[in-house]
């Protein structure tokens, strides 16, 4: 079915390998700013960004996270930086089944950046504000989408949890979230 277009600010973060030094804040204050309550820890486990890094060529590449899949993918591409070869995965946005990178550590839920979605907004995601180096640049531009994406992004989020609580939990969850309203 063909949905209505409408504009939709995209909100992204540009990445400068040259200026990265690997010092992971952008690790720290995420996954501070995302522990309940907010900033009671620091576990870079639970950061929606993470640095990978190559130990024989000292380079470091910082990957935020995106969308969540539900298989693994088949197009994958090889990367090659500074003439080491990088498996298919290693620079992989999506939180997927093969792999343990963006899974919330206790529930194995899946990570997904919210460009530190906040009341009141941050002026700035906070990896970026907390990047001294500069390596980190926020970027919003605007784009036209089907209203359709963000139903099916919504749906890839429930069959996430459908998947790992089971249905009728989650629908016991909804009936009494609804019901204390
Ligand atoms: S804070 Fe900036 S320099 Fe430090 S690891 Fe993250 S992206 Fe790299
Ligand atoms: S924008 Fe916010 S949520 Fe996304 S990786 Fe950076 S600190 Fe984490």
């Amino acid at each position: 079915m063909q949905g209505k277009k409408k504009t939709k600010i995209v909100k992204t973060i540009k990445i400068d390998l040259d200026k990265c030094n690997g010092c992971r804040a952008c690790e720290v204050i995420c996954s501070a700013f995302h522990a309940t309550p907010k900033y009671s820890s620091t576990n870079p486990a639970r950061a929606r960004i993470r640095v990978i890094h190559d130990p024989l060529k000292d380079v470091y590449v910082p990957v935020y996270a995106g969308e969540y899949t539900a298989a693994e993918c088949n197009g994958r591409d090889k990367y090659v930086i500074d003439g080491k070869e990088y498996d298919e995965c290693a620079f992989c946005r999506a939180s997927c089944p093969s792999r343990d990178l963006f899974k919330e550590p206790d529930s194995g839920l899946p990570l997904k950046c919210d460009m530190c979605e906040d009341d009141p907004p941050q002026k700035e995601p906070l990896c970026v504000q907390w990047c001294l180096n500069d390596a980190l640049t926020y970027e919003e531009r605007e784009e036209e989408v089907e209203e359709e994406v963000e139903q099916a992004e919504m749906e890839i989020g429930l069959e996430a949890l459908a998947n790992k609580y089971g249905l009728g939990k989650i629908m016991d969850t909804v009936a009494r979230m609804s019901m204390s309203r």
